[in-house]
């Protein structure tokens, strides 16, 4: 199908849309048409027939390390909290080179698309000698595959010599971040509602950054217009380790730093209270939820619908796979309703919630509201799961089926009109080459 024609996803066994019983028209990369029960596409050069299949808006990931695939299941990080997790971690990510990046990236990226992920972001703050070029490599990885990325450029320069978590060999200096920063907005970031590639800013943590380099990102974000992401209010240590060293919560630190406003997103925000998240929502600041992540590291459970309730906008993200090994985002939506429906109850949250937070929810946090949701003049990113594996024989209601029973992978995904994975496979992907390359680097890196 050429970009120009027009495309019918006709009769969906189930759509994530309301006033769409008969499908979608595609057309130029957008949705342009929902066709309701009882009546035919207005217009359409060609027919898909989805009669197999529920639709979905893509799902929108965001949060993630993609290096951190090279460290999954390693048994000197297992079994500890974030901390002590973090400062087993930290040498071996050191030896992190290009080639390996480029394989761990290859990885992340074909894990989310398969798992029904339209647009991603990642998470990369780990820059040792050698490995300049981190993003641009990130970059060139998701133009080969076609998924849509919101990539951050991350930083540390807060060791342990001032106090900070990392050891000095995972730190880079404030000026060579911002400048190498300012290159990659320059060099990748794409504006519009087309774009395919943007790029934000992400210090990484307030444990390994200083507040002057948090302060001139925060500035640097605002002169570039491009968006800002951390790590804030994941563990207790992270309070402690805020109110000893800048005597404060980590949302007043936050603010103090000039990074409160619609432009930032925040992973985790497992310890907000009541009137934090007041702050948070009369600032448009946006909250990952990363389910997977906060259980296995024993962080805490993000409390989603107090957020909601006061307003807050909730995304969800599968995080690094160091410490949620696999990268599958349909899995997280099924780990987010599993977490928060434990929290809150049967009456507070349904699979629909779980899917809205990765779509809609998730597309405010990456500040991309043409994205997740199918509606007309919305992107046409899409994924389409069968229902034919034994996990779904018997299901009475399709859209639920894919929560309860635990769908895990798309039998095809659109972004921007391009199907990128079609009959549950990334056309031109050598999966078993990309597993050996991938598992030897990882082995290179984990033994040193
Ligand atoms: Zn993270």
């Amino acid at each position: 199908m050429n970009g120009a024609q027009s495309i019918w996803i006709k009769d969906p066994l189930a759509i994530f849309a309301d006033g769409a019983e008969r499908g979608i028209v595609v057309r130029q990369g957008r949705i342009v048409e929902l066709v309701p029960a009882g009546v035919a596409a207005t217009t359409a050069d060609a027919v898909f027939d989805a009669s197999g299949h529920v639709v979905l808006p893509g799902l929108i990931n965001t949060h993630h390390h993609f290096y951190q695939t090279l460290t999954r299941a390693l048994p000197a990080a297992m079994d500890r909290e974030l901390f002590p997790w973090l400062q087993a971690l930290y040498p071996v990510w050191a030896r992190l080179t290009p080639e390996a990046l480029d394989l761990a990236v290859t990885v992340a990226m074909a894990e989310l698309l398969l798992s029904g992920c339209t647009t991603t972001t990642d998470h990369h703050y780990v820059f040792p000698p050698g490995l300049e070029d981190a993003v641009d490599i990130e970059v060139a990885a998701a133009r080969r595959l076609g998924l849509r990325v919101l990539l951050t450029r991350g930083s540390m320069n807060l060791s342990q010599r001032d106090g900070g978590l990392p050891p000095d060999s995972v730190v880079q200096d404030e000026d060579a971040i911002l400048a190498d920063s300012e290159r990659v907005v320059a060099r990748h970031h794409q504006r519009g509602e087309d774009a395919l590639v943007q790029v934000a800013l992400a210090p990484c943590s307030p444990f390994s950054v200083t507040s002057s380099l948090m302060r001139s990102t925060a500035a640097l974000a605002e002169r570039l217009d491009v968006r800002l992401h951390t790590h804030l209010a994941e563990t207790e240590d992270e309070n402690l380790f805020c109110e000893e060293k800048y005597g404060c919560r980590p949302l007043d630190y936050l603010e103090q730093c000039g990074w409160l406003g619609q432009r930032t997103w925040l992973a985790h925000g497992i310890f907000f209270n009541p009137r934090e998240m007041q702050r948070l929502a009369k600032a448009k600041t946006s909250i990952s939820h990363c389910a997977c992540s906060n259980q296995i590291l024993a962080s805490g459970c993000c409390p989603v619908c107090e957020m909601e309730e006061a307003g807050v906008g909730i995304g969800l993200g599968v995080d690094g796979s160091s410490s949620n090994d696999e990268s599958n985002l349909m899995q997280e939506v099924r780990a987010a309703f599993l977490l928060q429906r434990a929290r809150y109850g049967v009456s507070k949250v349904s699979h629909r919630d779980a899917l809205r937070w990765a779509t809609k929810g998730s597309a405010a946090c990456v500040g991309r509201p043409e994205l997740g949701e199918i509606a007309a003049g919305k992107a046409a990113d899409l994924a389409l799961f069968k229902l034919d594996e034994l996990r779904f024989s018997g299901a009475g209601d399709p859209l639920a089926a894919l929560v309860l029973c635990g769908a895990h992978r798309a039998d095809r995904v659109m972004v921007g009109g391009n199907w990128v994975v079609e009959g549950g496979a990334i056309p031109g992907l050598d999966v078993a080459d990309l597993i050996r390359r991938h598992s030897a680097a990882a082995k290179r890196m984990q033994a040193g």
